[in-house]
């Protein structure tokens, strides 16, 4: 079965498509496998309860639903994003995760189809080895989850995030949303030691003008926008010697089959870009 059947979102079915894509485009990607994350690394940033009732059933996941499948693949997704930001620190370069559904997990719900937050399970860990994290959240909507998990946890001395869905005015240009990812960038650099720093890239797909869920016209991005938006993303981190870890996010676009080809052609454009530009600096 499909585990994403009974939801909204493709986002529990959409890593297997996205680097199928990426290997039929012949990408210069190397996978690396990986171990799922634990109930106990789930807690560092999560309520007890609230992770067991989920995982054993007795709670509804992020999808709106109590099947063990779907709520024990999101041990996979976290575990994916912890080891692909363990991959950049130790490469210093860029290192990819392709998943979703973090951003709006809260410390004991879900929310929006994000079930547990991979984007504070890893920052916890990375904090305690004494990293500091930004979190560039460029998904379309407000990174809620992250944001009270920082505030609760009182990590807000080493966890910065910047996020599209509060952040970005009610117009979108591109010289102004560049001048803020320059600032978050610049402010993160100025308080923190070199050997410290990384960044987490959300690069979402639905801040793109034609996503039904995304931010419309005014404020959406086009193609050429979005990958604008990873091009600098990727090229300040290089040029800065920031470690970069990132992922999918959000992307609801389906096309008249009911696939997700635009979607995969968005994400495939980011990596395209990534490959680009760290292929510069080999
Ligand atoms: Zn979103």
């Amino acid at each position: 079965m499909s585990v994403d059947s009974r939801s909204y979102s493709p986002s529990a079915s959409k890593p297997e498509q996205v680097v199928a894509d990426w290997h039929q485009y012949q990408l210069a990607i190397e996978t690396q496998s990986f171990e799922p994350s634990t109930a106990d690394a789930l807690c560092t940033v999560h309520d007890q309860t609230h992770v067991l009732d989920v995982l054993e059933g007795r709670k509804n996941n992020g999808h709106g639903n109590r099947i063990l499948e779907v709520s024990e693949s999101c041990l996979w997704t976290v575990g994916s994003f912890v080891a692909a930001a363990h991959e950049a620190v130790r490469n210093g370069k860029v290192a990819c995760s392709p998943t979703s559904g973090f951003h709006h997990a809260h410390y004991d719900h879900c929310r929006g189809f994000c079930t547990f937050n991979g984007l504070m399970v890893a920052a916890h860990g990375l904090v305690s080895d004494g990293k500091s994290v930004a979190i560039l959240d460029c998904d379309a909507h407000f990174g809620d989850g992250t944001q009270e998990i920082i505030e609760r946890l009182s990590l807000g001395d080493r966890v910065s995030q910047w996020t599209y869905g509060r952040d970005m005015p009610d117009q979108f240009h591109f010289a102004e949303f560049e001048a803020q990812i320059r600032q978050f960038i610049a402010d993160f650099v100025a308080k923190t030691p070199a050997g410290q720093r990384i960044l987490f890239y959300q690069a979402g797909a639905d801040v793109h003008t034609g996503d039904p869920l995304g931010p419309g016209e005014l404020r959406g991005m086009t193609d050429d926008d979005m990958r604008q938006r990873d091009r600098l993303i990727f090229t300040l981190c290089r040029d800065l010697g920031i470690p970069v870890v990132w992922n999918l996010a959000g992307g609801y676009q389906r096309d008249r089959h009911g696939g997700i080809s635009k979607v995969l052609e968005l994400h495939r454009a980011t990596m395209e870009e990534c490959a680009l530009v760290y292929r510069r600096c080999n």
